[in-house]
């Protein structure tokens, strides 16, 4: 009898790859239409969320595109057939997986064929619009970072972690940019507010806030 409380998310997650990357899936609980975010590594154990959970996986959206965060992403749009969206300005690490695989040593995985760009402000939809996905840009990490706000939750990619935050000194990050994304963008949320990170444990604003040795 009870009606679908609006907004509400589940999420799963796996840890995965040489990187220990949290691959996602957020969720609608009645319809389990979903989006998979940042399917890093290991496409076999993240379909295997796919089919133990009965997801629809209509989109596959991106925090960003460091090799650590893209491995599966060919594998997953071939076999659930959803389309592939990242920000514009990290396009150029998407052409240059070879050359992030080179810094790494390792093999460089297939480049995704991208479907559509994540642009400030936009929103995804799922079940009818009873979630909504909400784009914020959160560059510093990389140039076209961005961060997914759903429910009461925030998928943060490398952008905030539990008691750290993104490394810059790879192409394209810049400290201030990131420092200033945190701020302005992600610590404006509810102390109650849960935040996912693209790496470790997840965590929420108010601990960050309060903890984090960059913010306090
Ligand atoms: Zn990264
Ligand atoms: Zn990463």
């Amino acid at each position: 009898m009870s009606a679908p409380h609006s907004g509400q998310i589940e999420v799963r997650s796996e840890t995965v790859g040489p990187f220990a990357e949290n691959s996602y899936f957020l969720f609608d609980p009645e319809s389990r239409e979903a989006v998979a975010i940042d399917p890093g590594d290991e496409a076999d154990r993240l379909l295997e969320i796919v089919r133990r959970e009965r997801l629809d996986v209509r989109a596959i959206l991106n925090t960003h595109c460091h090799i650590d965060h893209v491995g599966a992403v060919s594998a997953l749009k071939a076999a659930t057939g959803a389309p592939f969206h990242i920000h514009a300005a990290d396009r150029f690490l998407l052409d240059g997986l070879s050359a992030q695989a080179a810094l790494f040593g390792l093999r460089p995985p297939a480049i995704p064929e991208i479907d559509g760009y994540l642009v400030e402000g936009q929103t995804f939809e799922l079940a009818g619009g009873r979630i909504a996905i909400r784009i914020l840009e959160t560059p510093g990490h990389s140039p076209g970072s961005v961060t997914f706000h759903a429910g009461d939750s925030l998928f943060s990619g490398d952008v905030l972690f539990q008691s750290s935050i993104g490394r810059t000194d790879l192409p394209g990050g810049d400290y201030e940019t990131l420092l200033r994304s945190i701020r302005e963008r992600l610590l404006r949320y509810p102390d109650a507010t849960r935040v996912w990170p693209g790496h470790g444990p997840p965590t929420t604003i108010g601990r960050e806030r309060e903890t984090n040795p960059f913010l306090v």
